[in-house]
């Protein structure tokens, strides 16, 4: 979709700093974590939701967010990685990972915009341990 920001960021029309690519999936941060280190999953092909995607693209993100999560975790020392799948904020399939040390921190009346400094060092961190 053209105006879609996901698509944009997919296609480097947009360019944001990614923590990870492959040919079918990017993942970066939120640019307004609910915690420090928030990241999305986003597959490249523009599909509305989630259980919509073809079921390769699927497994491909969760199997993407089965490596990253602990190296997250790792990298916030948080005590856990919370996963939530919602699709109201942007039309195009997504995960968010979420560094937590608890489940009512899962609450987007908690996000608040990051510096690019912190995404630009926090992307660095889980970057490396990838
Ligand atoms: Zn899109």
């Amino acid at each position: 979709m053209n105006d879609c920001i996901f698509c944009k960021i997919a296609s480097k029309e947009i360019p944001v700093d990614l923590v990870y690519e492959d040919e079918r999936i990017i993942a970066f941060l939120d640019m307004k974590p609910i915690n420090p280190g928030h990241t999305l999953i986003v597959p490249r092909e523009h599909v509305d939701h989630f259980f919509d995607m073809s079921l390769p693209v699927y497994q491909h993100v969760f199997d993407m967010a089965k490596k990253i999560a602990p190296k997250l975790k790792d990298a916030m020392g948080s005590a856990r990685i919370g996963v939530l799948i919602e699709g109201l904020d942007v039309p195009h399939a997504h995960v968010h990972l979420i560094p937590i040390n608890g489940g009512r921190e899962i609450d987007h009346e908690r996000a608040r915009m990051a510096t690019p400094e912190e995404l630009k060092e926090i992307t660095e961190k889980i970057k490396k341990s990838l």
